[in-house]
């Protein structure tokens, strides 16, 4: 396990899931952090049972509260190593079911808020001239997938926020990258019927699905100096499943 002590990280969308488990991950390798979700009370029970130093409310829509909030956990802290854009959402439905509240929902939360994140991250690392920031991508972002034409799509875009955020701030000794998940069994997922999990892990070459530990664990690598020399990429974390 990378040794993070002494690291400040913040990792969005904390409470559960792949979030919370990126939590436990950072903590396990000794980084001091802060988690946020919408929920205040959850935020802090989610904090309190990861051993992450603060559990705070924040919609990562909400571009002045971003702002301040990265602001003021840097500040408290001295500085902010580490980001982790985790927050998102998803809302299946074919092309002409799509309801117009599903499209600005699921922009809002995927492409504004990462960017968001990843724009008030930037400001907060710059002047120590380091940091790593990984975004959440996705397996659909890549090869599309019928029923998640608005998720994908907003997916898509968040790989392109790492790898054109990576050209911007490598100057500035900033790594950018994505991860980019496969099918991961969380509360986001939890609504797939019994049959489209088989079907999709009998798809997977590894022959299941993944654990939310699989992607934090891929997350500290990227965010950890044994990735000292990886920026602008979009790993997947997929088992090897190719849509
Ligand atoms: P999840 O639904 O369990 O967790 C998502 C988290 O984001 C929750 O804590 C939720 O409260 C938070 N969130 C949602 N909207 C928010 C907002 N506006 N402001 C702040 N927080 C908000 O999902 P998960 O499976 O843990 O997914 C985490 C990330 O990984 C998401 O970005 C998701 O799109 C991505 N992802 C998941 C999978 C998968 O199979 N589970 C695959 C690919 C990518």
């Amino acid at each position: 396990m990378p040794d993070l002590t002494g690291r400040v990280a913040l990792v969005t969308g904390g409470t559960r899931g792949i979030g919370l488990a990126t939590v436990r991950a950072l903590v396990a390798a000794g980084a001091t952090v802060v988690l946020t979700g919408r929920d205040e009370s959850r935020a802090k029970e989610a904090a309190a049972s990861a051993g992450a130093a603060a559990g705070l409310a924040l919609d990562v829509t909400d571009a002045k509260a971003v702002s301040s909030l990265v602001r003021s956990v840097a500040k408290e802290h001295g500085k902010l190593d580490i980001v982790v854009a985790n927050a998102g959402i998803m809302e299946d439905a074919l092309l002409g079911m799509i309801r117009e509240e599903a499209v600005d929902a699921t922009l809002s939360t995927n492409v504004a808020g990462t960017l968001h994140t990843v724009q008030a991250a930037a400001r907060a690392m710059m002047r120590k001239k380091t940091g790593a920031i990984v975004v959440l991508a996705s397996i659909v972002g890549e090869y599309g997938s019928a029923g998640q034409t608005v998720y994908a799509a907003s997916k898509a875009a968040v790989a392109n926020i790492a790898k054109s955020a990576a050209k911007e701030l490598g100057r500035s000794g900033i790594r950018v990258n994505a991860v980019a998940p496969g099918v991961i069994e969380t509360d986001l997922t939890a609504g797939l019927s019994e049959e489209a999990k088989a079907e999709n892990a009998a798809k997977t070459p590894l022959g299941r699905l993944g654990r939310a530990e699989e992607v934090a664990n891929a997350i500290r690598f990227l965010v950890s100096d044994e990735a000292s020399f990886v920026t602008g990429q979009v790993l997947g974390i997929d088992g090897g499943l190719v849509l």
